[in-house]
C-alpha cells in the first residue's frame, strides 16, 4: 500500500506539474525560460498524463485567450457544458481559424512537438498519446511490477480532469471571485488551485496570461509558481515573468493575444 500511495503522489507531482509548468506557463505563455532538457522534463510529464499534442494543447489554449468567452473560445461554458468540458477535444482538426503554423510558430519547428502533431489530425495525435501512456505503464509494470503501473495510471488519469474541470469551473463565475473585472467570466477557486497547482486562480490569470505566477494574494498558494522559484535559486529557470497584487493589469480587447511570444501575437 505505501509503495502505491509514494508511486501514486510522486506520479501526480510530475504529471500535474508537467501540465502547469511545462504545457501551460512554459509552452502556451513563455512565461520563462529553460533549457530544452527541462523543458521535455516537464512537457513529458504532461504528455504522459494523456495531455495531447503540445502544439494542439497550446495552439488551442492561446485561441482560448484571445477569443476567451465568444463564440471563438474553443471551450467557453457559455456555449454549452459538454462542449467546455470534453466536446472540443472531439473533431478532427483545428477549427478554420486555428493555424498552429501561425498561433505557435515557436512550436512547429520542433521536431518531436511536430511528429507529436500528426499534421494536425487529431484522431492520429490522440492515438499517439493514448498508445504512449499505456506503453509507458506496461513498462513501469515489467520494471515495478502492478501496483507503480496502476498508480501511475491513476495518477495521469486524474491529471487529465485537472485542464478540463477548469475550463468549466473556472469560468462559471458563480463558483468563483473576480479580483480583476474583466469582460469574461474568469474567476479565481480556491479548491480548484489547489488541485491545479495554482491554475485555480484563473482570474488572476486572465489578466496576467504572460506572467509565471497566478497566485497573488496572500492566500492565493501557488505550488508551480514556488517550483519555479526553487528551480530559479539553482540556475535552471531564467528571465521569470512576474505579476504582483501591485501590477497594473493591461485593458484586455477581444481578439488579442496577450502574454505568448510577440510573433504569436500577430
Ligand atoms: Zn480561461
Ligand atoms: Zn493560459
Amino acid at each position: 500500500m505505501f509503495n502505491f500511495l509514494s508511486v501514486f503522489a510522486a506520479s501526480y507531482l510530475w504529471h500535474s506539474l508537467g501540465v502547469t509548468i511545462g504545457y501551460h506557463r512554459l509552452l502556451s505563455h513563455r512565461s520563462f525560460k529553460c533549457s530544452k532538457a527541462i523543458e521535455y522534463f516537464w512537457v513529458l510529464g504532461g504528455y504522459l498524463a494523456f495531455e495531447g499534442s503540445p502544439i494542439w494543447w497550446a495552439a488551442i489554449h492561446r485561441a482560448h485567450h484571445k477569443y476567451t468567452d465568444t463564440q471563438l473560445d474553443p471551450h467557453s461554458p457559455r456555449y454549452g457544458f459538454k462542449n467546455a468540458y470534453y466536446g472540443w477535444m472531439t473533431p478532427k482538426t483545428y477549427p478554420v481559424y486555428i493555424d498552429p503554423k501561425q498561433q505557435c510558430p515557436d512550436l512547429v519547428t520542433d521536431p518531436v512537438y511536430k511528429f507529436l502533431e500528426q499534421d494536425g489530425q487529431w484522431h492520429k495525435a490522440h492515438g499517439l498519446v493514448a498508445a504512449s501512456g499505456l506503453l509507458f505503464r506496461a513498462g513501469l509494470w515489467s520494471l515495478f511490477g502492478w501496483q507503480a503501473a496502476l498508480a501511475s495510471a491513476l495518477a495521469g488519469a486524474a491529471v487529465l480532469q485537472i485542464p478540463l474541470l477548469l475550463n468549466v469551473v473556472c469560468h462559471t463565475p458563480k463558483l468563483g471571485y473576480k479580483t480583476y473585472a474583466r469582460e469574461d467570466d474568469s474567476v479565481n477557486v480556491w479548491w480548484v488551485a489547489l488541485l491545479a497547482n495554482g491554475e485555480g486562480w484563473h482570474n488572476n490569470h486572465h489578466a496576467f496570461p504572460g506572467s509565471a505566477r497566478s497566485g497573488l494574494k496572500p492566500h492565493e498558494f501557488d505550488l508551480s509558481w514556488m517550483i519555479l522559484r526553487v528551480l530559479h535559486s539553482f540556475g535552471l529557470v531564467s528571465q521569470m515573468h512576474e505579476a504582483t497584487p501591485e501590477t497594473e493589469p493591461a485593458t484586455p480587447k477581444i481578439g488579442e493575444l496577450v502574454g505568448t511570444t510577440a510573433k504569436a501575437a500577430a
